[in-house]
């Protein structure tokens, strides 16, 4: 009853879902009825990931399109550059523009396993260079990656945070944080963002956990903590999807009421083809503007 954000602040919650291109025809379809379950949530938008190296670009944009024709709300295409040559990203953002795709979220990728990063052509080196190059083709709406836990290969706290201010220079309108399971380290993240001068809107990236063992392995190469707390609560429920589902939603829906209390009334989830969590804590945030039905996808 006297929740932070029970009244208006609940109102002004908003979210964005993130997928992937599945890889197989059962996927596709499992993936249009998840996109129908979080449609009716009535999210901001949704984005699909993109693999390293244009490995997903074809697939990437398939499914931008798709689920825009198949929803009506804005999807976002991920744009990763690393192991692409210049000409390449250009030519792909000008089809995109041409397909009326406007919002992209900018990224460098991760180098594949032993891969050369960057191709003899030269490509756009870091996401900033990639921004750039993107607004040079078309005025896009482009989100880019910041991490509340520092991105592993930067030399500071300090230099990731220089990076991310060079990424809103070149025109980046918003970030995305790496999901983060302290809360407080999100919001002292923030703190020193504005501190520092950023003042663009800064979206809590959140993680719904569904498989604990992938997420853990996961999280080891992209430097997100798995604190001792999550660790003991999903312990022994591999078997049981069920309460891990339970769980998953009070964790997220803990931390997004605590930063919606702050003041951060904007999500980006990483729903990643699954509507179950998801569905959860929209229901536990904003029940009055939540009219997704009982069914499971
Ligand atoms: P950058 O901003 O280029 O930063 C990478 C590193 O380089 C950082 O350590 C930074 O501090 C450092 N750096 C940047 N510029 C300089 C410089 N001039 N000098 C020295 N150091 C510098 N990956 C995918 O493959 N596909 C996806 O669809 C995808 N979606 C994502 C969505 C979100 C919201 C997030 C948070 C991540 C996503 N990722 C995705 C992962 C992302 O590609 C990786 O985290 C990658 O390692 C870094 O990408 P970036 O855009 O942050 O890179």
């Amino acid at each position: 009853r006297h929740s932070p954000i029970a009244g208006p602040d609940a109102a002004g919650i908003r979210f964005s879902f993130e997928l992937f291109p599945p890889r197989t025809p059962e996927g596709l379809a499992q993936l249009d009825r998840v996109v129908d379950r979080l449609a009716a949530l009535g999210p901001e938008g949704f984005s699909v990931t993109h693999g390293a190296g244009g490995t997903t670009r074809d697939r990437t944009r398939g499914v931008v399109e798709r689920v825009a024709a198949r929803t009506g709300l804005p999807v976002a295409q991920h744009l990763t550059c690393i192991g692409a040559r210049r000409a390449e990203i250009d030519d792909e953002a000008r089809a995109l523009r041409a397909a009326g795709i406007r919002r992209i979220v900018a990224l460098r990728g991760d180098p594949p396993a032993g891969g050369a990063p960057h191709p003899p052509g030269g490509g756009y080196r870091h996401a900033a260079d990639l921004v750039a190059g993107l607004m040079r083709i078309a005025d896009f709406d482009i989100s880019v990656a910041a991490y509340p836990e520092v991105h592993p290969e930067a030399a500071s706290a300090a230099a990731d945070l220089d990076n991310l201010r060079r990424k809103f220079d070149a025109g980046a309108r918003r970030a995305i944080t790496q999901y983060c399971f302290d809360t407080d380290t999100v919001l002292r993240f923030v703190d020193r963002a504005r501190a520092a001068g950023i003042d663009r809107p800064i979206v809590p990236g959140i993680m719904p956990v569904s498989h604990f063992g992938r997420l853990r392995r996961f999280s080891e190469t992209c430097g997100a903590a798995i604190p001792r707390w999550l660790a003991g609560m999903f312990e022994g429920l591999d078997a049981d999807p069920a309460r891990r589902a339970g769980l998953a939603a009070a964790v997220a829906t803990e931390q997004c009421r605590r930063l919606a209390a702050a003041g951060l009334t904007d999500f980006h989830i990483y729903s990643l083809n699954r509507a179950e969590v998801s569905v959860a804590l929209c229901r536990a945030l904003r029940p009055e503007r939540t009219g997704a039905g009982p069914q499971a996808a």
